[in-house]
């Protein structure tokens, strides 16, 4: 279990304000929504957050780590999807994954059962022997996925890990993300997928133009935009955003 709090968040890279005093907690446990329309500032928030970008301001404190204070301590307990997942094509997926897995510091005993139990899970045990640079996008995902829990981090966060995938792979990887979450995994995922947002997330955080709009269940955002009581997410999502202007 983890949770997370963000503090008067601001990133500057030069003139552009990407992130504007964002302030934001998540709960043990929950699966969060983070939606917002393209260059709202989400990347940029999620690696603030597992410490590969610094803030010009704020703070950040994961389980009681503070992020920007001890990354080697958080980096273990976090997981992290980035948005267009570099991988070694030149390896074999197997290889991939024994070479993450060691940076990741799996005991080496557990590493090469850990690696085919997950390639069974995601349903491409048959592409352990396969060149990464071989793959489809989905399965690439899948690895890039495996890749990111190896270590069986706490706390999650994913970069849009639905995007540019077929339905089924979809629909794989929210089953996915849903029963980690049940597990008791805390997962942080910006999506662009407003139905998954509306049917997984147990908080929905709204991002535009760097600050947070805002953040809550569906019921309390629909409230927040002054929308009917059944309107659904992407309504609820354009209102609160400057998608609509
Ligand atoms: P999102 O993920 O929501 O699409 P980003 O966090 O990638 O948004 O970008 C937020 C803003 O910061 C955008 O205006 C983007 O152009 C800018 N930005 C992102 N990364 C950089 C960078 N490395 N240098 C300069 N500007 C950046
Ligand atoms: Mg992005």
């Amino acid at each position: 279990m983890a949770d997370l709090n963000i503090q008067n968040l601001t990133k500057k890279y030069g003139q552009v304000v990407a992130l504007n005093d964002v302030t934001l907690s998540i709960g043990s446990g929950e699966i969060v929504g983070l939606l917002g329309p393209n260059g709202a500032g989400k990347s940029t928030l999620l690696k603030i957050i597992v410490g590969i970008l610094r803030p010009t301001s704020g703070s950040v404190v994961l389980d009681g780590i503070d992020v920007l204070k001890n990354p080697e301590s958080a980096k273990r307990i976090i997981g992290y999807l980035p948005e267009n997942a570099a991988l070694y094509t030149g390896l074999t997926v197997t290889e991939f994954l024994q070479f993450v897995g060691k940076i990741r510091a799996v005991a080496d005993s557990d590493l090469d059962s850990k690696i085919s139990e997950a390639l069974k899970a995601f349903d491409i045990e048959e592409k352990k022997n396969s060149l990464v640079g071989s793959l489809s996008k989905g399965t690439k995902q899948k690895v890039a996925i495996i890749a990111s829990t190896l270590h069986e981090p706490r706390f999650l966060v994913l970069d849009e890990p639905l995007s540019g995938l077929d339905p089924k792979t979809q629909r794989f990887v929210n089953h996915w993300i849903s029963s980690t979450a049940e597990k008791g995994v805390t997962v942080f995922l910006s999506t662009h997928n407003l139905d998954i947002a509306q049917d997984y997330a147990s908080k929905i955080a709204i991002i535009d133009r760097g600050k947070i709009a805002a953040v809550g269940e569906l019921n309390s955002l629909r409230k927040i935009a002054n929308a009917k009581y059944d309107a659904k997410l992407d309504d609820v999502f354009l209102k609160l955003t400057s998608e609509s202007s």
